[in-house]
């Protein structure tokens, strides 16, 4: 095959305990998935519509890896979530069938530039330039479902510069993770190299530039960066 200019390299994340690396395809985010931080955001939940948005794929940074400030904001935030990663997909998967699809488990910053996201949330304008900039979404090695199994409860925060911001149980998710992948393959054909952002915790707010973080996502993944 000859193409007119170099195919852009394929983004790809560690799986813990090997050489072997997990292929990103796309990368899905879903908003107000805890109700202390929608509640903080000024939003409501609505459990019978779940928010989605999207990130590039090449918008990961693995684990360890400094993340640079991105342009265009003053108000760069930190969402810690845990991170799901799919082995299989389909349309209208079945919440009974849903888990079946997951390859492992992970932990990741849906980083947002607050600033740009809230002035598109008051005009009713897309959250792209908000949610989707290069370098927006660090993000663990992963933990396979086959060493694992399916967490559906444990320990998810974040700690900035040694100090506690973010803490939960991923028990207190709105949608669960079957859930979310029932609501989002109806809405997508969902595929192998997928990744799911399953939505932050209350305590979200600013970094800033030489900011060292840890998310953890206890007994599945640790991630360690600094913003710089
Ligand atoms: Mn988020």
């Amino acid at each position: 095959m000859a193409y007119v200019i170099a195919p852009p390299a394929a983004p790809s994340i560690p799986v813990a305990g090997g050489d072997a690396r997990f292929p990103v395809r796309r990368i899905y985010c879903i908003g107000r998935n805890y109700a202390e931080h929608a509640r903080e955001m000024g939003a409501v939940v609505d459990r019978g519509n779940p928010v989605f948005f999207t990130k590039p794929a090449d918008a990961i940074v693995t684990d360890g890896a400094d993340v640079p400030y991105p342009s265009a904001t003053t108000d760069l935030h930190h969402e810690v979530e845990m991170v799901v990663a799919l082995a299989a997909g389909g349309h209208d998967i079945a919440p009974a069938a849903a888990l079946g699809t997951v390859f492992g488990y992970g932990v990741g910053l849906d980083l947002t530039r607050r600033d740009l996201q809230a002035a598109a949330k008051a005009k009713g304008l897309p959250w792209d330039t908000g949610k989707a900039f290069d370098h927006s979404a660090p993000v663990s090695a992963l933990r396979p479902a086959s060493e694992i199994g399916h967490p559906a409860r444990g320990l998810l925060s974040l700690e900035v510069n040694g100090t506690l911001r973010q803490k939960t149980d991923i028990a207190e998710m709105v949608f669960d993770v079957a859930s979310i992948i029932h609501e989002l393959s109806k809405l997508f054909e969902l595929a192998a190299g997928d990744l799911i952002f399953t939505g932050t915790p209350a305590g979200v707010a600013a970094l800033a530039r030489s900011d060292a973080f840890v998310a953890r996502l206890d007994g599945v993944a640790e991630l360690r960066g600094r913003i710089v």
